[in-house]
């Protein structure tokens, strides 16, 4: 079985998303960690964010892999565990100007199918609906107000050990949503059949078990 998340920044994607992973005992794939360790090394070799062909054969060169844990998941870029960070501000700010490449795109899709092929999966990202899992067996769209997403990100970068001025996390997510939902290639959509669930005033207990039940109830 395959499961789509998509939705915006701070929707609570991947929380809900892993725990609903372990509670069906399905692989979990967090696609923006993807595109978050791409940008980390790209960061780190210097590489121009503008640069599409050098991005797409970073993308082909680095070689991306998980690890479940009982806590979590850590992704390892080329052997390295670099599960913390991909969480910094840096990485946060370029992200979505890597991932808007149509290149970068294609190599990424290809290598989250190839991650889904095997298992039954709960995959979440901005795409997996329409690009990296169109037959999924089930396609939700998490959303929320701007204040809850932008007070979600700032509890999760502080629990994170960064410091978090607010109004700075609120204009990010703004343009990250702006980039993500702009783009020619992948761009965050609601798709016809994509079940949307507004997260806003919704525990993370409640998100899990309203969309269980759709699945359970289909
Ligand atoms: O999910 P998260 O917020 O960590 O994703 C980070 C960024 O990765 C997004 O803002 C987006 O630019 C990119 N992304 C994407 N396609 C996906 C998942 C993430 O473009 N499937």
């Amino acid at each position: 079985m395959k499961i789509a998340i998509d939705g915006p920044a701070g929707a609570g994607k991947s929380t809900v998303a892993r725990r609903l992973a372990n509670e069906l005992n399905f692989t979990y794939v967090d696609t923006g960690a993807m595109y978050r360790a791409l940008t980390l090394k790209a960061l780190q070799q210097g590489i121009d964010l503008n640069d599409s062909n050098l991005l797409e054969q970073l993308a082909i060169t680095t070689n991306m892999h998980f690890q479940t844990q009982f806590e979590g998941q850590l992704i390892f870029s080329d052997g390295q565990d670099v599960t913390s960070q991909i969480r910094s501000p840096q990485v946060s700010a370029a992200v979505s100007l890597v991932s808007a490449h149509s290149g970068v795109r294609k190599v990424m899709v290809k290598q989250q199918q190839a991650l889904a092929c095997s298992d039954s999966v709960v995959m979440d990202g901005r795409d997996i609906g329409e690009f990296v899992l169109p037959d999924a067996d089930f396609k939700f769209y998490l959303t929320a107000s701007l204040e809850a997403r932008t007070r979600r990100r700032v509890r999760e970068m502080q629990t994170r050990g960064y410091t978090a001025d607010i109004d700075t996390v609120r204009e990010e997510i703004v343009k990250r949503d702006q980039i993500d939902s702009q783009r020619p290639v992948g761009a965050l959509r609601v798709l016809p059949d994509h079940i949307i669930v507004d997260t806003s005033d919704l525990s993370e207990d409640k998100v899990l078990a309203v969309i269980l039940e759709k699945i359970r109830g289909a």
